[in-house]
């Protein structure tokens, strides 16, 4: 084989509570994690030397900075892979959104490689390799519904959370993550989100139990720099969502439809209001059966 075509799923986090802070500059956190279906699409070709890589998008870096060619360079390295790798990213999932776009297309990367290059890693083995290029890249390697604890990387699979629709909108802002850990007050949270409860509904097939306990301690940082966020809540939760959160650092906010029809009618009316410039209705996706590298 010497080409592969792979997709990189976008996530959102159904809950995200922050324990504590870590001496490392780290936080420990409990999230439960969710892939969607909005992709971006990498493309894998054998070359002689090196790593070339190629993106539709202007604004992404095409060297080391790219969470791509660090991923590459990971697998090259620790595999003693004596050939090159040519890559091309066609890049969809918002970005700076909270959405771990580049932590899963260096999770595909590391699944291509290993697939490509007959490496032959578990995902075991993938997940403490991807480890080491970022917290968000171990449960991307695992995808579908996860409990990840720890600084992300220690993962318990869950079974599929309930079906249901997602309108997800991505303002025009770009968040760091940076900025909205280090503006997080541990000691004000008055009350944290129930992980455990969400994790017992997910298994209970229960949409309502999860979306009650929908909640992220960082929302609130996020939303008091960019009020966009508090808007596109309320905004879905008035047109049909059971409920609407931001995911992970955000701005990107999501609200969960039992319907697909009134999702779609959310964004049809959200598209001329200028709140979010990224728009899609979605649903969630179930891990991969079968990986076997
Ligand atoms: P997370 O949910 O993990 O915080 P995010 O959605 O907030 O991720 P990304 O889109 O993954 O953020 O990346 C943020 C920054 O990382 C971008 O501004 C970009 O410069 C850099 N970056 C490096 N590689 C990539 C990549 N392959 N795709 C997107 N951004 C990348």
């Amino acid at each position: 084989m010497d080409t592969l075509e792979i997709k990189a799923f976008a996530k959102v986090n159904l809950g995200l509570d922050v324990v504590r802070r870590l001496e490392n500059g780290y936080h420990e956190v409990r999230m439960v994690m969710q892939t969607v279906n909005i992709h971006d699409t990498l493309t894998l070709k054998r070359a002689e030397k090196g790593i070339v890589l190629t993106t539709d998008n202007e604004a992404l870096p095409k060297d080391e900075d790219n969470l791509v060619y660090k991923a590459a360079r990971l697998l090259m390295e620790s595999c003693r892979i004596e050939e090159g790798v040519s890559i091309h990213l066609e890049k969809r999932i918002p970005m700076a959104a909270g959405m771990a776009g580049g932590s899963s297309d260096a999770a595909a990367v590391m699944k291509g490689m290993n697939t490509l290059f007959s490496l032959g890693l578990s995902e075991e083995e993938l997940r403490r390799l991807g480890v080491k290029l970022g917290a968000d890249i171990p449960y991307c390697i695992m995808g579908g519904t996860a409990l990840a604890e720890g600084i992300g990387e220690k993962l318990t699979s869950l079974v599929a959370a309930p079906d249901c629709f997602l309108l997800v909108a991505k303002p025009d802002i770009d968040v760091s993550t940076r900025y909205v850990y280090e503006n997080l007050d541990l000691s004000a949270i008055e009350k944290h989100p129930d992980i455990d409860g969400m994790v017992e509904a997910i298994r209970e097939g229960n949409l309502h139990g999860v979306t009650e306990r929908m909640d992220n301690v960082l929302q609130s940082v996020t939303e008091r720099k960019y009020p966009v966020i508090t808007r596109l809540k309320s905004f879905m939760e008035e047109n049909g969502a059971c409920k609407a959160l931001m995911s992970g650092s955000g701005p990107t906010v999501f609200g969960v439809y039992e319907e697909e029809e009134k999702a779609k009618a959310a964004k049809e009316k959200l598209s001329g209001k200028g709140l979010a410039g990224q728009c899609f209705v979605t649903t969630f996706i179930p891990k991969e059966e079968g990986y076997a590298g």
